[in-house]
């Protein structure tokens, strides 16, 4: 149901929309344009078995229609296997807007990308991505309820996606180290953001030994001196003495070049996407005995955060869900080290079998 299928690539060339879907197994896609506001937009609504498909809106200004098609049907299926492995009620959808945030973007455009949104009835929840701040929401919102991440409602995910990296990192310690302790561990936390900076927080407040690095310079020196991080330039940071690497800045980070140098013993961070190839690169980790906690689970505070607005939860509901993250961690390593299979295919697996028993679920008459 869930297996990515072998399109042949003159195929993807006759019919690219309806191959690419059939390739990932999507449900839908909406193609968004309105000349009066220059809104140009795609909603991929990938899986809606365990509930309506929640994913950001990224604005991205794509070099052509391809790339933001492409970049929605990846970002929309990880969705279902986030919320899934989370144990959410949600499918998983994301939605692109093609254009540039700083120069693009306009009240009027937002609010006529909501009535889109609006017009699928509930099947798909916006909510913030790259390029959109929270007060692109409120004018979302003025044309739909289906949104979350509003001013005054569920708020920055950040401290939830920290809390529940810093739950996860603990958890593969306790197997890796035999204790869930970091203090004294040498973690280096790449990116100091929203994110990065909340786990160097928790760090720091644990007595771990902090290596942070960041392009932004400003950023670096203040996070250094508040809680006592060394700095790292941006290019050593994968060659240091370290225990624990924690990408929370970019994707891709964990591949040929980084694998060469990387000496820590595990991966632990908020950024998506962190293995370059995860089939390539799941294995090599796993064969240099480095423990990989995948990204899509461990980084999940987030959406978790959202579904919490969803549902009228509280900011402690959601913290006390971020926790679980710290026993799925457990079982995932374990079922990954009994089985000899890496750690994000364990993931993958079980976030199909949720939809799986989930999907088949009768009602009785
Ligand atoms: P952010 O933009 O606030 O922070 C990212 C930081 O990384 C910035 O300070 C940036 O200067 C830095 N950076 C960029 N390139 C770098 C490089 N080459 N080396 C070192 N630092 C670099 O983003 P964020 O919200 O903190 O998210 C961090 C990561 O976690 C992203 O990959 C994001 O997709 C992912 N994530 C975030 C959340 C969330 O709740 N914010 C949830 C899930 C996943």
């Amino acid at each position: 149901m869930f297996e990515v299928k072998d399109i042949k690539e003159t195929a993807l060339i006759e019919n690219p929309i309806i191959e690419r879907m059939l390739k990932y197994n999507h449900e839908q896609l909406l193609f968004c344009n309105d000349s009066a506001t220059g809104l140009k937009a795609i909603i991929a609504v990938h899986n809606t078995t365990l509930g309506p498909a929640l994913g950001g809106t990224r604005m991205w200004a794509y070099n052509n229609e391809l790339e933001a098609l492409n970049d929605v049907l990846r970002l929309s299926r990880g969705m279902t296997y986030k919320n899934a492995i989370s144990g959410l009620n949600l499918g998983g959808g994301k939605a692109v807007i093609i254009g540039n945030a700083r120069t693009d973007k306009s009240e009027a455009l937002m609010r006529r990308f909501g009535k889109f949104v609006n017009s699928l009835g509930g099947k798909y929840i916006t909510a913030e991505d790259v390029g959109i701040s929270t007060s692109d929401m409120s004018w979302v919102n003025m044309e739909t309820n289906h949104v979350v991440g509003l001013p005054g409602k569920s708020g920055d995910p950040s401290p939830v996606t920290a809390y529940g990296v810093y739950m996860g990192m603990k958890a593969a310690a306790k197997l890796q180290f035999g204790s869930d302790s970091l203090t004294g561990k040498k973690v280096a936390v790449q990116g100091v953001g929203h994110v990065g900076e909340y786990l160097v927080k928790y760090l720091a407040k644990e007595g771990a030994q902090v290596f942070i690095s960041d392009i932004h310079e400003e950023m670096l020196t203040r996070v250094a001196a508040e809680y006592g991080a060394k700095v790292v330039g941006i290019n050593d940071i994968y060659s240091i003495d370290m225990d624990i690497y924690a990408p929370c800045a970019l994707g891709a980070t964990v591949n040929d070049e980084t694998l060469a140098q990387l000496k820590c013993s595990i991966i632990a961070g908020a950024a998506n996407n962190q293995l370059k190839d995860e089939q390539i690169h799941g294995q090599i980790v796993r064969d240099k005995g480095i423990m990989y906690v995948p990204d899509f689970m461990i980084n999940a505070g987030g959406v978790i955060n959202c579904y919490a607005e969803v549902k009228s939860f509280t900011a402690q509901w959601a913290m006390t869900k971020a926790e679980e993250i710290y026993n799925r961690t457990l079982s995932i390593i374990t079922r990954s080290k009994e089985s000899n299979v890496p750690t994000y295919k364990i993931a993958n697996t079980m976030a199909e079998e949720r939809i799986a028993a989930i999907g088949n679920i009768k009602l009785p008459m």
